[in-house]
């Protein structure tokens, strides 16, 4: 694999508003390509294959595990895996774009550990888990379990934010977004 290009994870848990932060970004005028993350679960809503995710079957995403094809994988939920693909890294990087990941507290970071000079690893920090809650049930996708399984995991993910490069506190997403701007657009500019 070839090692150029920068890598920006960002990593929080479900309903932080990373995903959010990540489109923000991805509209600026900034060489940012998305990481598609190859995932066994089903797509919600308008999520399409190729753009949001793959969605794979779960004996590919097992056959690829076996291949080495992933730089990193996670059963992030019981039984939905989620994956980046070195294939990933490289389209982008060949495309000469830096590389943004929208993935969970353990594969960013794995991805840190990988690349630790070419890496910055952002937390972004709910406000509360009381925000949290509200956030899944007004986004309106997940059934009550699966929001339950969604916190119990924002709970131990937060104790994670502190092997973070940078916690960005998402409190108020005007600010955040400017604060992470600037912060990407130093790093990819060094
Ligand atoms: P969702 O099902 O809401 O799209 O994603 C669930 C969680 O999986 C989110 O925290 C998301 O960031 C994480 N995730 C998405 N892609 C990857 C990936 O490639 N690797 C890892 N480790 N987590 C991922």
């Amino acid at each position: 694999m070839k090692k150029e290009g920068k890598l920006i994870v960002l990593s929080a848990p479900s309903g932080s508003g990373k995903t959010t932060l990540v489109r923000y970004l991805l509209a600026k005028k900034l060489p940012l390509g998305f990481s598609i993350s190859a995932t066994t679960r089903n797509p919600r809503g308008k999520e399409q294959n190729g753009r949001d995710y793959y969605f794979l079957k779960q004996e590919v995403f097992e056959s690829k595990i076996k291949e080495n094809a992933f730089l990193e994988y996670e059963e992030v939920y019981p039984s939905s895996f989620y994956g980046t693909l070195k294939s990933e890294l490289n389209r982008l990087w060949d495309a000469g774009l830096h590389v943004i990941f929208d993935i969970d507290v353990l594969g960013g970071l794995n991805v840190k550990k990988q690349y630790p000079e070419q890496t910055l690893a952002i937390f972004i920090q709910p406000p509360s888990l009381e925000v949290l809650e509200q956030r899944l049930y007004a986004r309106g996708t997940d059934s009550e379990e699966k929001i339950q399984t969604r916190l119990e995991k924002a709970k131990e993910e937060l104790s994670y934010a502190s092997k973070f490069d940078v916690v960005l506190l998402n409190d108020d997403l005007e600010a955040t977004q400017k604060k992470i701007y600037e912060l990407v657009r130093e790093f990819i500019s060094i």
